[in-house]
C-alpha cells in the first residue's frame, strides 16, 4: 500500500524536503512513497529580497518542477494537526475544510512577524515580512508622490536594527528618490534597542555597517525601542515622537503557529526540538525543519539560525530522512558546519563575511556581487527538470 510524506509549506525547507523524499524513493525504486506539498500557493517566495523595490516579482512557480520530480501539489492552508490520527485538515482555495492523512509529516510552514507584540503596529505599522506585506508597502511608498511635501511624508522609521531592518534601511533611501525624486530630502531613521549599529554581529561588521549608515545618511536611534506606533508617526520609549507617514516593523519573528499543535519542547521562538535526523523530540513520524526547527548543526553544539541558509539544507536532510524511514535505510544526521553572512547595504554595496566569528571578506561592490549570486542563483529553485533537481536535493551535495 502506498506510504504518504506530507509535507507543509513550499517555501525553502518545504520544496526541499519535498524534492529530497522524492529523489530518495526515485533512487529506490520506490513507486509506493506519495510525497505531497501542502500550501496556500505553489509558489517559492524568495523572502530574503522583501526588501527590494517590486517584491510582488520575487515568487517563482513550482508547479513544473513538482510535475517533473512527481510531487503532489495541495493548495491549501493546514488548520490542524492531528499526530495521533495522523490527519492534517486544511482550508482549500474555495474555504472548504479537507483532510489529508501522512504517514510522515513535515513541518516546513516557516515563520511570521509578530504584529501584535507592539502597540499600535498592527493598525499602523507596514512590514516586508511575507510578499503581501512586502507589496503593500511598496504600493505605500509609491503612493507617497501624490501626498503633499512634509517632513513626515518624507521620513521612514525602521523598528528594528536586525538583518532585515538594516537592508531595508539602507535600501529606502533610493527606493524613495526613486519615488519622490533626486532632491527629496529623505530621512530613514533604524530604532534599536542595541548600542551599536548592527549590535548583533561581529564588531568588523558593525564598523562596516555603521560606515555604511553615515555615507548613506541612515540615522540611527540605539538603546532605544518603540512604545506605540501611530498614524501620524512613532513614539519612543524615551519619550520621543517621530512624524512619520511610514514606520516598518522588522523586529519579533516566531515560528508558524502549527509548530505549537506538536506535542513537543519548543524554544523561545516557538521552534519544536528536533534530532540530529529532524524529527521532532517525542514524536515517531514527525519531522519539523527550517524555521520551525530547532536543529544542532555542527560538533560544537550551535543551533540552526531562522535563515534561508539553514532552511535549505535542513529542508534536504528532513525530506531525506522522512523517505528513509518508509524505505528502511539509515537516515543521514543533519550537520552544516559552515556559515556565512551576507548583509545588503544599498547603494554602499554589501558585506560578506565567513564563519560563525564573522570574519570579513569582502565589502562595498565586491560583496554586492555576492550577494546577488546568493539571491539570484544560489536560493532560487532549480530547474524544473528531474536529474538537475534531484542532484541539487541530494542532502550531501556542497551549499554553504
Ligand atoms: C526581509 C527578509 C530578509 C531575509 N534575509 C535573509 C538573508 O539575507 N539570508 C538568509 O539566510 N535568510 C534571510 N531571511 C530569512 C529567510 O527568508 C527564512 O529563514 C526562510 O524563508 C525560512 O524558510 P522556511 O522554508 O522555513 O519558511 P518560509 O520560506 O517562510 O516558507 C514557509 C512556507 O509555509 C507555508 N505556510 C505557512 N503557514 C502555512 C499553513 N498554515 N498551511 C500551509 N502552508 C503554510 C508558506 O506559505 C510558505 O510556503 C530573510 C527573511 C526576510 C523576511
Amino acid at each position: 500500500m502506498s506510504k504518504n510524506i506530507v509535507i507543509i509549506g513550499a517555501g525553502f525547507a518545504g520544496m526541499w524536503s519535498a524534492l529530497s523524499a522524492a529523489r530518495l524513493a526515485f533512487l529506490h525504486n520506490s513507486t509506493d512513497i506519495t510525497v505531497t506539498v501542502i500550501a496556500p500557493q505553489a509558489a517559492l517566495c524568495i523572502r530574503p529580497r522583501l526588501y527590494e523595490s517590486n517584491p510582488a516579482a520575487l515568487a517563482s512557480p513550482l508547479l513544473p518542477l513538482f510535475a517533473a520530480t512527481g510531487v503532489t501539489f495541495v493548495a491549501g492552508s493546514v488548520s490542524h494537526i492531528d499526530s495521533d490520527a495522523h490527519q492534517v485538515t486544511y482550508s482549500d482555495e474555495n474555504g472548504l475544510e479537507n483532510t489529508l492523512s501522512f504517514d510522515k509529516l513535515i513541518l516546513a510552514s516557516g515563520s511570521r512577524l509578530n504584529r501584535d507584540a507592539v502597540a499600535g503596529a498592527e493598525a499602523f505599522a507596514f512590514d516586508i515580512d511575507q510578499a503581501e506585506a512586502a507589496a503593500h508597502f511598496d504600493r505605500h511608498l509609491h503612493s507617497l508622490a501624490t501626498q503633499p511635501q512634509s517632513a513626515a511624508r518624507n521620513t521612514f522609521v525602521v523598528c528594528g536594527g536586525g538583518l532585515t531592518g538594516i537592508e531595508l534601511a539602507t535600501e529606502l533611501p533610493a527606493r524613495a528618490r526613486a519615488v519622490l525624486g533626486a532632491e527629496a530630502e529623505i530621512r530613514v531613521m533604524v530604532v534599536e534597542r542595541a548600542s551599536a549599529p548592527g549590535g548583533q554581529f561581529s564588531h568588523e561588521m558593525q564598523q562596516t555597517i555603521a560606515e555604511a549608515s553615515r555615507e548613506l545618511g541612515v540615522e540611527w536611534r540605539l538603546n532605544s525601542s518603540v512604545e506605540e506606533v501611530r498614524a501620524d508617526g512613532v513614539l519612543l520609549t524615551n519619550g520621543e515622537f517621530i512624524a512619520s507617514h511610514s514606520v516598518v516593523l522588522t523586529a519579533g519573528v516566531s515560528a508558524s503557529p502549527l509548530a505549537a499543535q506538536i506535542n513537543g519542547e519548543r524554544d523561545a521562538r516557538g521552534r519544536l526540538h528536533v534530532d540530529d535526523n529532524l524529527k521532532v523530540i517525542g514524536q515517531d513520524d514527525i519531522y519539523a525543519t527550517g524555521d520551525v526547527a530547532r536543529a544542532v548543526c555542527d560538533d560544537e553544539g550551535r543551533f540552526a539560525l531562522m535563515t534561508c541558509q539553514h532552511a535549505i539544507p535542513l529542508g534536504k536532510f528532513a525530506g531525506n530522512n522522512a523517505a528513509a524511514a518508509l524505505l528502511g535505510v539509515t537516515p543521514l544526521p543533519y550537520r552544516q558546519p559552515g556559515y556565512v553572512t551576507c548583509v545588503d547595504l544599498g547603494e554602499w554595496g554589501a558585506v560578506f563575511t565567513e564563519t560563525w566569528e564573522q570574519k570579513v571578506k569582502a565589502v562595498r561592490s565586491e560583496a554586492k556581487a555576492i550577494k546577488i549570486s546568493i539571491t539570484h542563483d544560489l536560493i532560487v529553485a532549480p530547474a524544473a527538470e528531474r536529474e538537475t533537481a534531484f542532484r541539487q536535493a541530494d542532502p550531501l551535495a556542497p551549499f554553504v
